[in-house]
């Protein structure tokens, strides 16, 4: 059952094949297809998708300066918007589902200020949803 932590169970929706190289690609597609027939754990800290991630050292999100409070910060707030808490099990239909009514709330404290807006904002669902417009 795939790990994922808060900002993943919104992030990952827009995914359409562009990432920190080939590696990290390849583990996101695996984890989404693996969510197609599986829930998802949620877990706090590094989960299966950082674990390919090229900024993760020493299990510690190294982004910058302050990445591992900031994420912290954005782990908890997904999980407060999609009414989750660590350690539960989740369909990813059903947070696919839950993502359009906490949408416009996440791009006004997250998404404007992303450095991977530019990529999310092709994304189609990114672009019919309310507040989507980069
Ligand atoms: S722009 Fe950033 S915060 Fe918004 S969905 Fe994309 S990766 Fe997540």
């Amino acid at each position: 059952m795939p790990a994922l932590r808060g900002h993943h169970l919104i992030c990952l929706h827009f995914f359409d094949g562009e990432g920190y190289g080939q590696a990290f690609i390849g583990n996101l597609k695996d984890i989404l297809q693996k969510l197609e027939y599986s829930p998802v754990e949620i877990c706090s800290g590094a989960d299966d998708v950082c674990i390919k991630c090229p900024d993760l050292k020493d299990g510690v999100c190294q982004y910058d300066k302050n990445a591992e409070e900031d994420i912290s910060a954005m782990d908890d707030k997904a999980l407060e918007l999609l009414g989750l808490s660590h350690g539960c099990k989740q369909d990813w239909d059903d947070i696919r589902n839950a993502v359009p009514e906490i949408f416009a709330d996440w791009y006004m404290t997250y998404c404007k200020g992303c450095n991977w807006i530019s990529v999310c904002g092709k994304n189609s669902l990114f672009q019919i949803l309310p507040a989507g417009k980069p």
